[in-house]
């Protein structure tokens, strides 16, 4: 999802600082009264320096984005201050972090060097490395730093931190998949309040879109993230933004939207139509459904990414709209909204239990309407749990 598409209103709800953050909902804040999501840093890094090793890695830095909060609890604030994360084989790893904002990183697990507004935090963080190492650099690290860094360290060789990062963060554990699904269940909760409270005739798609976000919010999340409310032919683009156009009797409305809960994410899709359906939206409607039926039921440890592409996308052709499904299947779902693995064809890495991601085949006739049914799924033993369960029958609204 575009995370910044649509920040709907949020702050008539929320006080969404973008400070809090991941890392700390899970470690700090005890959310629902009760529960509270704690995780085993130290043995992510053990973890991590093993996989480093393997992949003939001397260091690895993390800055900005989730591969950081999944591995101190910490999310760094994106700004010109650079935050890094320096982990290396041989030494216990360092945070810096600037001054300022060195209060907000609890107590724990790794050092904690806070540099001044006169310091130089490459140059700090540069020297923990050897001038040939192999390096890994957190994809979401800014270009401006990193380009610094190469510079301080012109023999070093640069690699995409999520080459490994990736490796570990695929496979949720039990505590992962259980925010996941408690995520996945406030949104399921939402989509069943749509009928009887939203109303859609006559209203514009961005007071739907914060009308979704309010319910998102009131059933538990910390952040409502994005919504998407794709009306008539704004349906056909996968990626609307809800925008001024007028919600009309006849018209099919994408509803797709989620949010964090104590930091990680829903992302559900779900098609409603205004009034009486015509015929070829029936249809539509059910060929989409059945291709989300097809592409849950193939998920198995083992089976290759792109098979549960092939199998959702096979229904939707035999049903003579392939040309219209215009995007991979899913995408993998956690700290962030879109991370590996990708059910996309070409994608033949084989299905691991713990693996989570999305199951959305869509088809988008341009000019007329669109329709996406997308539900979170884990990878099990057994094959799928679907942690989305609200309905996915085409829903009459008004
Ligand atoms: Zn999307
Ligand atoms: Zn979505
Ligand atoms: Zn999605």
């Amino acid at each position: 999802m575009l995370r910044d598409i649509a920040r709907i209103g949020l702050s008539i709800f929320s006080a969404p600082d973008p400070s809090t953050g991941l890392g700390e909902g899970l470690s700090r804040r005890d959310l629902n009264g009760s529960r509270k999501v704690a995780f085993d840093y130290l043995a992510r890094i053990e973890r991590l320096k093993a996989m480093m090793s393997t992949h003939g890695l001397d260091a690895l830095l993390l800055s900005v984005g989730a591969d950081l909060p999944y591995f101190t609890g910490y999310e760094a604030m994106a700004s010109e201050r650079l935050t890094v994360f320096v982990i290396t084989n041989g030494s216990d790893p360092v945070l810096f972090v600037p001054e300022l904002e060195a209060p907000r990183v609890a107590d724990g697990h790794f050092e904690v060097r806070a540099w001044s507004e006169l310091d130089d935090p490459v140059a700090m963080a540069a020297s923990l490395l050897s001038a040939d190492d192999v390096v890994a650099v957190g994809d979401h690290m800014w270009s401006a730093f990193l380009m610094r860094f190469a510079k301080t360290l012109p023999h070093v060789e640069w690699r995409p931190g999520s080459e490994v990062t990736r490796e570990l963060r695929m496979r949720k554990d039990p505590e992962e998949i259980e925010a996941l699904r408690q995520a996945a269940h406030a949104v399921d909760r939402v989509m069943a309040r749509i009928p009887s409270e939203l109303r859609f005739a006559g209203r514009r798609e961005r007071e739907v879109a914060h009308d979704l976000a309010a319910l998102t919010l009131d059933e538990g999340h910390d952040v409502a993230e994005f919504g998407i409310v794709g009306a008539g032919p704004n349906g056909a683009s996968p990626h609307h933004e809800p925008g001024d156009r007028v919600i009309t009797d006849g018209d099919v409305v994408v509803c797709d939207f989620g949010g964090r809960l104590q930091g990680y994410f829903s992302d559900s899709t779900r098609t409603f139509v205004v009034g009486e359906p015509d015929s070829l939206i029936t249809e539509v409607h059910s060929a989409v459904l059945d291709a989300n039926r097809a592409g849950r039921a193939a998920v198995a440890p083992g089976v290759p990414c792109q098979e549960i592409d092939r199998a959702a996308r096979e229904v939707i052709e035999d049903a003579g709209y392939g040309e219209l499904f215009i995007h991979r299947t899913g995408h993998g779902i956690g700290l962030e909204v879109h991370e590996h693995p990708y059910l996309v064809k070409g994608n033949e890495m084989p299905l691991e239990v713990g693996m989570t991601f999305s199951v959305e085949p869509g088809v988008y006739l341009p000019g007329r309407f669109g329709v996406r049914i997308e539900d979170i799924v884990a990878c099990t033993e057994r094959g799928d749990e679907t942690l989305n369960q609200a309905s996915r029958e085409l829903v009459i609204v008004s």
